[in-house]
C-alpha cells in the first residue's frame, strides 16, 4: 500500500471545521490539563469509549495516565457520543433486555454478517467479556434505559443508554478523572516514536507548539480515518468527496497512520466500513443517527437514471440498513433516491428533513430532478410493494459513512501485533482502530461500543500492569 500520503492531507473540509472548533472553545474548563509533560505511565491516544475504558482500567491498576484528545472538550468523545446502544451476551431477560442472548447465537450472528471474516478467538473474547457489562458500566456512571421498539428491533440483544452516547461519554470523562486520569483537550497526535517495535513518544500539537509526550506504554484509542476523505478516496477515487461522515471529523487517522508506518500489522481491507444511506441534505460531519433514512424496505430506490439498482425488500431491515450506503456509494454521481406512497407513513423513524412530496409519480420525479419517465416505468414494474397511494414522498440519499475497519493488528491482551506478526513491546489498541480484527466485513448493531468497551478495558489492565514491570525494571537499572 502506498503510505505517504495517509493522513497528511487531511480532508479540506475536516480541516476547516477542525480550525473553527479548535478556535471557538480554546478557553481551559476545570478538569484539563495542560501540563503534558511526562513521563507518564500510560499514554491514551483518544477520549471515545474505547480510550475512557482504557483510561480508567489503567488508574484501577495503578498507572499514571494522560489521555490525548484532539477535539476540544466540547466536541470530546468522537463517534461515541453519537451511539445509542451497545450489544451484550445475558442469559436473561431484565429491566433492560426483553429476553437471553447467549454466545452462541451472537457468535452465529456475527459469523453470518461477517461472511466469516472476523478472528474467531477475538471474537469470542469480546462476547463473552460483554457479560459484566450491566455491572461495570453503571459502577462508572452509565445509566440504562427500558427497551426500546422502533425500526432496528434490538431491545432482546442491545443495551440502549439512558441519554445516549454523550451521557455515556460525560460519565466516564468524570470517572476517569474521579480515579486521577488526566485529559488534554486539542491535543493532537501527530506521530509516535517507535522504534524497533517499541514507542517512546508521541509527537502531539498542542496549543501552537510541538511537543513530544514521554510514556511507559501507549494505548492508542483514536477511531478509524472515516473523516479523512483524501485517504478514503485512494480506495473509493472521487466517489469519496461525496460521501457524508456520520460522526466526528476528528477522526483523520494519524495515529493508525503513525503506526502502520511503524511497523505496526495491518488488518481488514480499506474499503470495508460501516456506511448507510442518509439524507443528501445532512452536514458533511457529526450529522450523527437523525440523518438516517429508514422508508428504503416500504419502497424502492432509484439512481439518477431513474433505476432501481437492489432489492429493497432483500431481508429484514435490520440485517439490512447497513449495506445501503455503501450501495449508494456504487451509483452514478453516490446518489440515490427513495420512493414511497403514503401507505407506511408512520411505520419507520422519522427523518430530520421533509420529504419532497408530490401528487403523482412523474411530478415527484421532477422535484427530485429525475427523468419522469424512466421513475414511471421503474415504479411499474416494481411488483412486491405497490406504489399507489399518493401523495407520494421522496428522499435523495448519500453514502453515511459511520467508521472504516482498517486497522491494527492486536492479539487477546490488546498488545499490538507487528507486520512479523508478533506483539509490540509496549503498544496497546482498543476500539475502532482495532476492529478490523473482528469485522472483517458487514455489522452487527451494537457492536462498535463491545469492542471498544471490551478492549478498552483490556488494554488499560495490560498497559498498567506492562507500566509497572518496565517502571521497575527502570529502577534496577538505575540502582
Ligand atoms: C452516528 C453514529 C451512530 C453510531 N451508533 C452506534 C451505536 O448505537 N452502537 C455502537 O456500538 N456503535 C455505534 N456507532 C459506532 C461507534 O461510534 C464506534 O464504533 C465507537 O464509538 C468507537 O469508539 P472509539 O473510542 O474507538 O472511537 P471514537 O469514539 O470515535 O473516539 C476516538 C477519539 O479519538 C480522538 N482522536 C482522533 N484522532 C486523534 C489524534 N490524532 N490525536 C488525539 N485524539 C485523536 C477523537 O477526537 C475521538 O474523540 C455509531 C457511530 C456513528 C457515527
Amino acid at each position: 500500500m502506498a503510505q505517504a500520503s495517509h493522513g497528511d492531507g487531511a480532508s479540506k473540509r475536516a480541516g476547516d471545521c477542525f480550525e473553527r472548533r479548535t478556535t471557538s472553545a480554546t478557553r481551559v474548563k476545570r478538569s484539563e490539563t495542560t501540563d503534558l509533560s511526562g513521563p507518564w505511565d500510560v499514554l491514551v491516544l483518544g477520549g471515545g469509549n474505547a480510550g475512557l475504558c482504557a483510561a480508567i482500567a489503567a488508574r484501577q491498576n495503578g498507572a499514571s495516565v494522560l489521555v490525548l484528545e484532539c477535539a476540544p472538550r466540547d466536541f470530546r468523545g468522537g463517534n461515541s457520543r453519537h451511539t445509542r446502544n451497545l450489544r451484550t451476551v445475558h442469559e436473561r431477560a431484565d429491566g433492560i433486555l426483553t429476553g437471553p442472548y447467549l454466545e452462541d447465537e451472537f457468535w452465529d450472528d456475527l459469523w453470518r454478517v461477517t461472511g466469516g471474516k472476523t478472528n474467531e478467538a477475538l471474537a469470542r473474547l469480546t462476547i463473552r467479556s460483554s457479560a459484566d457489562f450491566s455491572e461495570w458500566m453503571p459502577r462508572h456512571g452509565v445509566r440504562f434505559q427500558p427497551p426500546l421498539g422502533g425500526t432496528l428491533h434490538l431491545g432482546r440483544t442491545n443495551a440502549f443508554f439512558l441519554g445516549g452516547g454523550k451521557a455515556l461519554v460525560n460519565a466516564y470523562y468524570r470517572a476517569a478523572e474521579a480515579l486521577g486520569a488526566k485529559v488534554a483537550y486539542g491535543a493532537e497526535v501527530m506521530d509516535l516514536d517507535i522504534h524497533d517495535g517499541v514507542f517512546s513518544a508521541a509527537v502531539v500539537s498542542f496549543r501552537g507548539a510541538i511537543q513530544r509526550v514521554q510514556a511507559r506504554v501507549v494505548v492508542a484509542a483514536s477511531g478509524g480515518f472515516e473523516a479523512n476523505i483524501p485517504w478514503l478516496k485512494e480506495s473509493w477515487g472521487e466517489a469519496a468527496e461525496n460521501f457524508i461522515v456520520r460522526g466526528t471529523p476528528y477522526n483523520q487517522g494519524r495515529v493508525l497512520r503513525a503506526l502502520l508506518n511503524r511497523g505496526a500489522k495491518q488488518v481488514g481491507d480499506a474499503r470495508q466500513c460501516h456506511a448507510v444511506a442518509v439524507d443528501g441534505r445532512a452536514p458533511k460531519f457529526d450529522g450523527g443517527i437523525v440523518t438516517r433514512v429508514d422508508c428504503v424496505p416500504f419502497g424502492i430506490v432509484v439512481n439518477q437514471n431513474g433505476e432501481r439498482f437492489y432489492d429493497e425488500g432483500e431481508d429484514f431491515w435490520p440485517k439490512r440498513y447497513a449495506i445501503w450506503g455503501r450501495l449508494v456509494a456504487q451509483q452514478p454521481g453516490q446518489i440515490g433516491h427513495v420512493i414511497i406512497d403514503s401507505k407506511p407513513l408512520g411505520r419507520f423513524m422519522p427523518t430530520v428533513f421533509p420529504p419532497v412530496v408530490a401528487g403523482s409519480i412523474r411530478e415527484l420525479a421532477v422535484a427530485l430532478r429525475l427523468d419522469p419517465q424512466a421513475v414511471e416505468a421503474t415504479v411499474k414494474s416494481h411488483w412486491a410493494v405497490t406504489i399507489d397511494r399518493p401523495p407520494f414522498h421522496g428522499y435523495s440519499l448519500r453514502p453515511g459513512i459511520t467508521f472504516t475497519y482498517l486497522g491494527v493488528g492486536v492479539d487477546d491482551r490488546a498488545r499490538i501485533l507487528m507486520a512479523d506478526g508478533g506483539p509490540s513491546a509496549n503498544l496497546f489498541a482498543a476500539g475502532e482502530i482495532m476492529a478490523g480484527n473482528i469485522l472483517g466485513q458487514g455489522y452487527l448493531a451494537g457492536l462498535g461500543m463491545t469492542i471498544g468497551t471490551v478492549f478498552g478495558r483490556i488494554a488499560g489492565r495490560e498497559a498498567a500492569m506492562l507500566a509497572a514491570r518496565r517502571s521497575i525494571a527502570a529502577r534496577k537499572v538505575a540502582s
